[in-house]
């Protein structure tokens, strides 16, 4: 009697159960479902700076492109794998540009043209200064690493330009602040200023024998540039290019 009784009850509850699963097996489908979407359309979205670079002109398209890609990024990715950095450690590194730029921690060069490991050789001073030191960097990086393109390259909102501007005497900031003033002179504003001074120390990378043959050679080209930091663009000044 008792059997009979409890047997709809338990049979309804064991049917409850069961759709109870199969709403639960659903929503984890519907869950993997939509994490695979995301992880396909992360996928997609990756776009690579991977362009060859055998010339000077090659080596300037893709800084092109690695800046338009990083424009549109929320992450770099360009290779730092562990394979590439035993690669590079094992035999040796191929730079295919030497960038001169500020230390401004908001003006990353691998990030701005999206480079991984072994792509760029960096010389990073507050003002992008060209200096004897900063020259022999640069004659290595294109000389030695085989580098086919120097970019010269300034941004906007520069500390180190304010502090020529203002005559900070403090230091060795000092230093900084007469050598990026004797490149301003007659500049207006900051802007100006800015693009002075980019002009001066391209002027100064010019200077180099090393660099200068190689330009003649046609086995590298020095160009000038400039980095907003609010809209990611670096800005090349093409008719600087040889
Ligand atoms: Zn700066």
């Amino acid at each position: 009697m008792l059997k009979r009784e409890l047997l709809p009850i338990i049979s309804a509850r064991l049917t409850s159960r069961k759709k109870t699963g199969i709403l639960y097996n659903m929503k984890i489908k519907i869950g993997f479902l939509a994490v695979l979407s995301i992880v396909i359309s992360g996928c997609l979205s990756i776009q690579k700076n991977d362009l060859p670079v055998h010339s000077p002109e090659q080596a300037l398209q893709k800084l092109k492109r690695g800046n338009e890609i990083y424009i549109n990024s929320r992450r770099n990715n360009a290779d730092i794998s562990k394979r590439l950095r035993h690669d590079t450690a094992n035999n040796g590194q191929r730079p295919y540009a030497v960038i001169v730029t500020c230390s401004d921690s908001r003006v990353p060069p691998e990030h701005i043209f999206t480079a991984g490991i072994g792509d760029l050789f960096v010389i990073r001073t507050a003002g992008n200064i060209v200096d004897n030191i900063a020259l022999g960097s640069i004659e290595y990086g294109v000389k030695h690493l085989g580098a086919k393109i120097i970019m010269i390259m300034g941004h906007d909102h520069c500390g180190a330009i304010a502090a020529a501007m203002e005559g900070l005497v403090e230091g060795h900031i000092t230093d900084i602040v007469r050598e990026i003033q004797s490149g301003i002179e007659g500049a207006v504003d900051a802007t100006e200023a800015e693009r002075f001074n980019i002009a001066h120390n391209y002027r100064k990378a010019r200077e180099s024998i090393i660099v200068r043959e190689l330009i003649e050679l046609g086995e590298i080209t020095i160009i000038q540039g400039k980095y907003d930091m609010y809209t990611g663009k670096a800005d090349f000044i093409e008719s600087a290019v040889h």
